[in-house]
Formats: C-alpha cells, sequence, structure tokens
C-alpha cells in the first residue's frame, strides 16, 4: 500500500565532532582527560583570561591530516584560525577558536554499506580544526546548571559531510563509520554516550524528483547511533505532515527527546547568532607542507576498507565475516595475529567470531583481557588441520583448557587432556583388528555384500580407541581391512 510518506524523500547532512584523544588541550597544556574532577583542568589560557596567550598542540592538525588522508580529502597548506564570537556560560573566553574559510581538509569521501547490502558513498564537505566549549549540566541540580570547565579548550575534529544522506538508516551507516575510522586511526574514542563524539543532523524533506532542497532543521543531542536514526526518522515524518498540511517548515534548531523519541524546538535561526568571525590575533597561520603530509602517511594504520578488501580477495572470507571481523579494530587485530601464524583464513575467522567471542560475551570481559593471544588460537587450528585433535575435542576440551592454563603449551595440554587422535597406522590397525575381532557375524555380512556395514565398524572404532583415531585415515584402513579378508 502506497502512502503519502512515499512521495518524498529525506535530504540530509550531518555534521559530527569528534574530541581528539590527545594528552593536553588544543591551545594550553591542560590535561585532556574524561571524567576528571569538574573544573581540575583548568588553567588561565582555557578561560581566556587577559594576557594569557594560546599555544598550539601539534597533534590536532597531525589528526586532522590522518583523517583527511583516510577519506581521500584534500590537506589544505594554509590554515588559519579564526574567533567565533558568543555569549554562554560555558564558554568564558566569549569565543571560540575555530577554522571558518580554511579548513584544513576539504572534500573526500565515506563509503557506507546498507542493509540490503547495497553500497553508497557520502562527499564530505570539509573537515575543520577547533576547540571545545565547557559543559553546561542541566540535570544534577533541580535550581541551578552547573558549568564544568575541564572540556572548554579541548582539541576537536568537525567533519561535516554534503547532503547525500536519504534516510535514518543511511545517517546511521554513515556514523557507524566515521566512528570505526577515527577509532582505527586512534584519534578519537568515538564515545557517543559520554560525548566524545557528537553529531548533529540537518534534515529536510521534498517531493521526489525534485530539483530544490527543503527547509532544513537541525537535530541536536542524540546520544547514540540509534538515536540519531531515530531523531531522524521522527523528523521525517513531522516535516512531511507539516507539508501536506501546507504549513511551513520552521528554520530552526531542536533537540531530541530519547525517552519518546521526539524532537522539540530549541531556538529559531531567525534569532541566531551573528559570530562576528574575524582572525584570531594571537595564533599564526598554520603551513602544513607535502613533506609533513607524507610524513603522517607514512604512520597510517590499515583502515577497516583495505582490511575488508583484503580479508574478501585474499583471503577469501565472505562478506559477512569480513565486516564482523573488521567492525572493531581490536578484533581485526586479533585476527590479524592468528593469521600471521596460520593461513587457515577462515578457520581463523570462525574460530575468532565464535569461541573466542563467546568466551568473552561469557566472561564479560574485553578482548584486550583474553588470556590467549593470536598465536595460542592459530596453534589449535594447526592441531586440528594435521589430524592431531578433532574439531570437537579442540572446541570443547582443549580451548577451556587453554583459556585456564594460557601457559601451557597446545601440545603438553592435549596429551594430559588425552585427545591425541591416533593417526599412526599401526595404532589404528590394532584397533581395526579389535573391532574385527569382536564382531565375527557383521564381518561375514559385509565380506557378503553388506558395505553399508562399513558406517557400524567405524562406530565400533571409535569406542574402542575412545575417539581419537582420526577418522579420515580411520575409514581408509579399515575399509581396506575389510576389503582384504
Ligand atoms: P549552515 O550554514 O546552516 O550551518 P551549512 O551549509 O553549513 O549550513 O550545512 C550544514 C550541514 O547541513 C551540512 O552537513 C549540509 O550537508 C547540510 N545541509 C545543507 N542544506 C541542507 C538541506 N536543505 N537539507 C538537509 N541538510 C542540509
Ligand atoms: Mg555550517
Amino acid at each position: 500500500m502506497s502512502s503519502i510518506y512515499d512521495k518524498y524523500e529525506a535530504v540530509i547532512g550531518l555534521e559530527v565532532h569528534a574530541q581528539l584523544t590527545t594528552q593536553s588541550k588544543a591551545f594550553s597544556n591542560d590535561v585532556n582527560e574524561y571524567g576528571a574532577m569538574p573544573n581540575h583542568n583548568v588553567s588561565p589560557i582555557s578561560l581566556g583570561h587577559p594576557g594569557t596567550l594560546p599555544t598550539f598542540n601539534q597533534r590536532s592538525p597531525e589528526y586532522g591530516i590522518k583523517l583527511g588522508l583516510a577519506c581521500g580529502s584534500e590537506i589544505r597548506e594554509q590554515n588559519l584560525f579564526a574567533r567565533k564570537n558568543y555569549f554562554y556560560a560555558d564558554l568564558p573566553k566569549g569565543y571560540q577558536i575555530t577554522q571558518f574559510d580554511t579548513p584544513i581538509c576539504n572534500g573526500g569521501s565515506i563509503n557506507i554499506k546498507l542493509n540490503d547490502g547495497s553500497k553508497k558513498s557520502i562527499r564530505l564537505t570539509r573537515i575543520h580544526m577547533e576547540e571545545d566549549s565547557g559543559k553546561s549540566i542541566h540535570d544534577q541540580d533541580p535550581m541551578f546548571t552547573l558549568v564544568d570547565l575541564n572540556r572548554a579548550g579541548v582539541p576537536l575534529l568537525e567533519i561535516v559531510s554534503e547532503p547525500d544522506l536519504r534516510s535514518g538508516e543511511e545517517a546511521y551507516q554513515y556514523l557507524a563509520e566515521v566512528r570505526k575510522l577515527v577509532r582505527y586511526l586512534d584519534i578519537c574514542d568515538g564515545n557517543l554516550e559520554e560525548g566524545s563524539m557528537r553529531c548533529d543532523a540537518n534534515i529536510s524533506v521534498r517531493l521526489k524528483g525534485a530539483s530544490e532542497f527543503g527547509q532544513k532543521v537541525e537535530v541536536k543531542n542524540m546520544n547514540s547511533l540509534r538515536n540519531v536514526q531515530r531523531a531522524i526518522e521522527f523528523e521525517i515524518k513531522r516535516q512531511i505532515d507539516l507539508v501536506e498540511a501546507g504549513e511551513p517548515v520552521d528554520h530552526e534548531t531542536r533537540t531530541f527527546n530519547a525517552v519518546d523519541g521526539s524532537t522539540s524546538g530549541m531556538r529559531s535561526k531567525e534569532e541566531a547568532n551573528d559570530y562576528r568571525y574575524f582572525p584570531e590575533p594571537d595564533l599564526l597561520p598554520l603551513t602544513i607542507t607535502q613533506e609533513y603530509i607524507e610524513q603522517v602517511r607514512s604512520t597510517l594504520p590499515a583502515l577497516p576498507n583495505e582490511l575488508f578488501e583484503k580479508y574478501t580477495t585474499t583471503y577469501k572470507l565472505n562478506e559477512y565475516d569480513a565486516s564482523v571481523i573488521t567492525d572493531s579494530k581490536e578484533v581485526a587485530m586479533f585476527y590479524e595475529k592468528v593469521v600471521s601464524h596460520t593461513t587457515n583464513y577462515k578457520s581463523a575467522a570462525n574460530w575468532v567470531m565464535t569461541e573466542v567471542k563467546a568466551y568473552l560475551n561469557e566472561q564479560a570481559i574485553h578482548l584486550s583481557e583474553f588470556p590467549l593471544d593470536g598465536q595460542q588460537i592459530a596453534e589449535i587450528i594447526t592441531a586440528i588441520d594435521s589430524g592431531k585433535i578433532s574439531n570437537s575435542a579442540a572446541s570443547q576440551k582443549l580451548f577451556p583448557a587453554l583459556v585456564s592454563n594460557p601457559n601451557k603449551s597446545v601440545e603438553v595440554l592435549a596429551e594430559e587432556l588425552d585427545i591425541i587422535q591416533q593417526s599412526d597406522d599401526s595404532a589404528i590397525q590394532q584397533f581395526i583388528q579389535e573391532v574385527i575381532d569382536a564382531n565375527p557375524a557383521e564381518v561375514e555380512r559385509y565380506k557378503s555384500g553388506d558395505k553399508k556395514l562399513l558406517g557400524f565398524f567405524m562406530g565400533q572404532l571409535m569406542r574402542v580407541s575412545k575417539g581419537k583415531a582420526d577418522p579420515k585415515k580411520s575409514n581408509q584402513l579399515i575399509k581396506n581391512s575389510l576389503d582384504a579378508l
């Protein structure tokens, strides 16, 4: 059934603020850390007291260049800083230092994958450097707004997308990709819940096929990927309802309410501040040389897209496995360790995605606390592949024993657990003789043509060998023995 909503298309652009995980702030040596005692990491420089001067943290452009290179952006040579002036309690300086018309990165793109398997490239407008404001806390005191200035001056990258997104799901995937990227690059911890990554969504609607964009509304205060999607979906419906009712969409900033998934008006853009941008007089322009860009490029880690490509083409993993593994840098790095000791890539993926993951979930621990290293997982795989232990003995006995005794070798533990498969012919031959001697009637029936009994003999062989006879080898040997009778 078609609905009025199908006549419309949403247009969405995201502005993402990523707090950089530098040790000190953008323009002072105040400590940059989350969760410190409120107002403890604050110096006169962060407060902009008269007579203080900002000094530039070199990590900000380094991180900006990393992200720009990872997104294929153009890196600017001459970077200027500007003051963006406004009054607010959490901005004691009265201005924010930012990049106005000379962002460190221009262009570039982020590739996303949607749930239906399709792919899309989302263009970036720009990435620029700026500093964070302090934090106003509205929900801890019934009467007052509290202000924590620890955040004032923390370095940020603002990543602005073109209005290329068309649904809440696309916005979700885009933001998930940006978060994955900053985590791989180790420049931001990407924690939307704690606010170290924040996203403002610009949303408008228009009739499908229209060439002009509709009036956009900006929505703030979504603290998870899921809530970004919910806010956008609510807003799309609200705007379509307005248009259908012949009412205008106001140019405004709205806030998201996570309890009921709605958005409500915060301030109208008509009364928007005039920020009076002007060049920051206390900072010199920053020149980024080609040489420096190349130096930063040489420090880039393997990126999730490159690993995905390698896993699906060279390692022949399916797309699902490759995306599960590359979804987290930690998991991908662990997998890399495993496959540096085995070429059974598929089995390595299975072990990381099933046994290892299940153990982490069970114990409620992080991969960094996992007692085994990649090489030990590879040794288990090699033991299975060489026929030394069976798959089931490996996952049911060896793996649990190894995580409790990570210092023991796979070899020694397999001995102790008595799960080493007999693959040497003479040992298996002895078991076969036992089975033949114990079952004369079945041997007669086999000889007279009932070849299906081979399964019965294999079962008996597994019983007398207590499951330790290498099945592939045993099957061949028992068949040879019976046929020779
Ligand atoms: P502003 O001047 O209001 O900050 P910008 O042009 O800087 O607007 O764009 C801010 C963000 O809004 C960008 O991510 C951009 O892609 C997005 N955007 C611009 N126009 C629209 C629109 N009509 N609908 C949805 N998003 C839009
Ligand atoms: Mg803007």
